[in-house]
């Protein structure tokens, strides 16, 4: 349990945000506009079930409309409520500007705990949401496009696709009205991995830089790195899968809802996810140390500590004694202001929640243009791609003929060379340049202003920024 002064997670984004705008130059009002939260809508609607009608409470945040659509996933959980919506909407705002995916920002929740409902039962509820939400174009291609985010996955976002287009039968973009969807309902390839694999680039992208490595007293590369993560979910699951089997870190702690798994030589991500899949949880998890109480694992010694579950469990409780020098928010708001300053004071490095999990976003706006372009991304370029590369090896191995043994092209390599880029390397390689260019941006406000001495503020001053700019272009 959080301290009492602890503040709301409205407050805390309220509170970054404000130590950021201090040390900008905004014009009067401006600042205000920014800040605030356009509207939220409250529904609540019955569903009849297990014979009686029950009833439920959802929410869908609009915080700011300076770009349309705005987007923002929705969420199912017992503990959604509308300032945990407004919150994590005007993250959405600054998430967008970071990464320069064209929406304003938004986000929904319904007041749901998923796993006490079957499948049939929860399409109910969720085209019934999706109706309410619709009806009011709070769903829309054009002004309001949701995605997944916790308890919410590609069958949901399905089902969303699919009540919008049953009711709006002549819109040839219907399908643009939800991102996050399965590829056979208009998905694109890697949306699920997208923001795991995010968290993945950003991590990369930060060791690209030795003095920044070196401000969180680590060196070298992610290699052997210790990384401690929570939540082993969408998001969690695929950054620690990753980072486990492309870069050589050792996942020494997996935080559950029922307690965290430890093991200093190392856990085995693909093992632990299916253990949970099919127990439900991690206790009993062979080859590791269980704690019931999970939390304590975040302040296990580690390199890297991921919280990729929810918000809110690093608070002013437990910061001080969080051991982990880089801290990677790749769930939404993790971090509270509180704790943040108590982490910031230790000199701890935190990668903020608005740049290290917008992979989830950059991909949904492929797949948003994708589904207004009406056409899967490489269908055009492939094969041509290839016919040209085909050219080239076909000339260097003429001329293999005039040098002799020396001067072949090894087949690894020509396999390589002569493929055409499909959807998935398409959509990683966007992903990996809009995760270091984010980076770029805020470093350099991070390493060039005296006034500046977090990624959290450089991120905030680098969005804020744009959508000023946004505002001051359209004349307000
Ligand atoms: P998810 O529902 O797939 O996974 C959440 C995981 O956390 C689950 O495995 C759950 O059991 C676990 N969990 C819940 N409460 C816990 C607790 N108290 N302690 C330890 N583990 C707990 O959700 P997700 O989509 O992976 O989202 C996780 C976070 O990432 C959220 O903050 C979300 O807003 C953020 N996020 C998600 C996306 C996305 O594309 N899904 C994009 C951006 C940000």
């Amino acid at each position: 349990m959080s301290p009492a002064n602890e503040p709301s997670f409205r407050e805390s984004v309220d509170l970054m945000f404000n130590r950021a705008v201090a040390i900008m130059d905004l014009p009067p009002g401006l600042e205000e506009k920014i800040r605030v939260c356009n509207a939220t809508y409250t529904v609540r609607f019955g569903v009849r079930l297990r014979g009686q009608i029950h009833t439920f409470t959802g929410y869908r945040s609009v915080h700011s409309e300076h770009m349309e659509p705005v987007k923002g996933g929705i969420r199912f959980a017992t503990a959604v409520n509308q300032d945990e919506v407004e919150a994590l909407a005007a993250l959405m705002t600054y998430k967008c500007a970071l990464v320069e995916t064209p929406f304003g920002g938004s986000k929904g929740g319904l007041c749901i705990d998923p796993r006490e409902w079957d499948e049939h039962e929860l399409e109910l509820i969720t085209r019934r949401f999706a109706y309410e939400l619709v009806k009011r174009d709070l769903i829309h291609p054009a002004q309001n496009v949701p995605a997944p985010d916790m308890g919410t996955g590609e069958r949901e976002m399905a089902w969303i696709a699919d009540q919008f287009a049953r009711m709006n039968t002549t819109d040839i973009n219907s399908r643009a009205c939800v991102t996050g969807k399965p590829l056979n309902a208009g998905g694109i390839a890697g949306r699920v991995e997208a923001t795991g694999r995010g968290v993945q680039y950003a991590l990369r992208e930060f060791f690209r830089h030795p003095e920044d490595v070196k401000k969180a007293n680590l060196s070298g590369s992610l290699d052997g790195k210790r990384v401690i993560v929570q939540g082993l979910g969408n998001v969690g699951y695929h950054a620690a899968k990753f980072l486990q089997q492309e870069d050589g870190a050792i996942v020494t702690g997996i935080i559950e809802r029922d307690g965290a798994l430890f093991n200093p030589d190392g856990l085995d991500v693909e093992a632990v996810h299916a253990w949970l899949a099919k127990h439900g949880g991690v206790a009993g998890f062979p080859d590791a140390t269980h704690t019931a109480e999970g939390a304590a694992v975040l302040e296990e010694d580690c390199d890297i500590l991921i919280p990729a579950a929810l918000e809110a469990v690093i608070t002013l409780d437990n910061a001080a004694r969080i051991k982990a020098p880089l801290i990677i928010e790749a769930a939404n708001g993790p971090v509270t202001a509180g704790a943040d300053e108590v982490l910031r004071k230790k000199g701890t490095i935190i990668i903020p929640d608005m740049y290290a999990n917008a992979g989830g976003v950059t991909v949904s706006y492929f797949e948003w243009v994708k589904n207004l372009s009406h056409i899967r991304f490489g269908r055009m370029q492939r094969r041509q791609e290839e016919a040209r590369h085909q050219l080239v090896v076909d000339e260097l191995e003429r001329l293999d003929r005039y040098l002799g043994d020396a001067w072949t092209l090894r087949p690894e390599f020509k396999d390589k060379y002569l493929r055409g880029a499909d959807e998935l390397e398409l959509v990683r390689s966007g992903l990996d340049d809009t995760m270091r260019t984010a980076y770029q941006s805020m470093r350099e406000v991070w390493h060039d202003r005296d006034d500046v001495d977090d990624l959290r503020v450089a991120a905030y001053l680098v969005a804020i920024d744009r959508v000023a700019a946004s505002y001051r272009a359209k004349g307000l």
